[in-house]
């Protein structure tokens, strides 16, 4: 006998079949009301972010903030000395990597800047030696440029010379750069750099995998330069140096905004990218700086210790040089 057949006894059974398939309706309702409710109630917890996420995300953050604090400012600076010697080596080593050109003239003319400008300088600056190297740039893809090493030598690229307009624009970049010197920047980065290695090494040694993470996002945030975004120690030192020399050639009776409008031209003519943005935000920042001393617009010389022929002779005696070295 099949199912199918009609019969009271098969009545019965779908009479039976009917509460049950009723029934299990209900309890198909029943939970997807369950499930509605769980969904609707999770959604409000998710629209107002949830709890355990931006706890865990606001306790990193934090801890980031404060490992960094401890990066920059935990321990002693290294040893002045080490600054020196230091600077020999990187010396030799800059002078291997560079093309470095014995103009007497062009250094002459730079030492002759930075004798005005020393007597500016903080008192036990005042009498110290500055070694000028000039190098030729153009060919290390970062023409316009300029380096101080540790503690006595700064490299000043031929492109940046015969860039500049007037004294006081080249009096404000060899000051920049003395400045990152007086400032003992490189010291600092050393610093910081040796403190994230110790703090590594502790996070490794108790196995707390966490804390590493979070020291490799708290140096990247302080040192980490990317195509969108420079470190904010790289960056600090830029302000720091742009400060202090704007004070300097202040000081000294150039006009202070001669950086301001040197950076300007290079940006204009060389800017994009992440170098656009370092150098709108000194830009802008000079320029504050240069409004916090009222009276002073148009006071400050462009000339003081050489004039226009003097830099156009050095410009060209430096033009003569790297014309004949690119025959060779
Ligand atoms: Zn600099």
């Amino acid at each position: 006998m099949s199912e199918e057949e009609p019969g009271g006894e098969e009545n019965f059974r779908n009479l039976f079949r009917t509460s049950e398939v009723v029934s299990f309706l209900i309890f198909v309702v029943l939970i997807a009301f369950f499930f509605m409710f769980l969904k609707q109630s999770g959604g409000r917890v998710s629209n107002k972010g949830s709890p355990t996420i931006s706890v865990a995300y606001g306790k990193s953050e934090k801890e980031i903030g404060s490992l960094m604090t401890e990066i920059r400012n935990g321990g002693d600076m290294p040893p002045l000395e080490d600054d020196f010697v230091m600077d020999k080596s990187t010396d030799l080593a800059s002078q291997d990597h560079n093309i470095v050109i014995k103009s007497e003239k062009t250094e002459q003319y730079l030492n002759l800047i930075l004798l005005n400008l020393q007597k500016n300088f903080p008192d036990k600056w005042k009498a110290r030696v500055i070694k000028f190297r000039v190098y030729d740039d153009r060919y290390v893809g970062k023409i316009n440029n300029a380096f101080s090493l540790t503690a006595e030598t700064v490299y000043v690229g031929i492109t940046q010379i015969l860039h500049v307009n007037d004294e006081a624009e080249m009096a404000a970049l060899l000051s920049h750069e003395v400045s990152h010197i007086m400032l003992r920047h490189s010291a600092q980065l050393r610093k910081v750099i040796k403190n994230s290695t110790i703090f590594l090494q502790r996070a490794f040694i108790k196995k707390d995998f966490e804390k590493v993470v979070l020291i490799y996002f708290a140096v990247q945030k302080l040192l980490g330069t990317t195509e969108s975004a420079v470190g904010i120690v790289p960056m600090e030192f830029e302000t720091e140096a742009d400060r202090m020399s704007q004070t300097i050639i202040r000081d000294s009776g150039y006009d202070d905004l001669a950086l301001a409008v040197s950076l300007e031209r290079i940006e204009k003519t060389y800017g994009g990218g992440i170098f656009t943005q370092i150098m709108l935000k000194r830009i802008r920042d000079l320029k504050n700086g240069s409004k916090k001393k009222p009276g002073l617009a148009h006071v400050g010389k462009a000339f003081i210790v050489s004039n226009k022929e003097d830099l156009n002779s050095v410009q060209a005696n430096l033009q003569r040089f790297i014309d004949e070295l690119a025959l060779k």
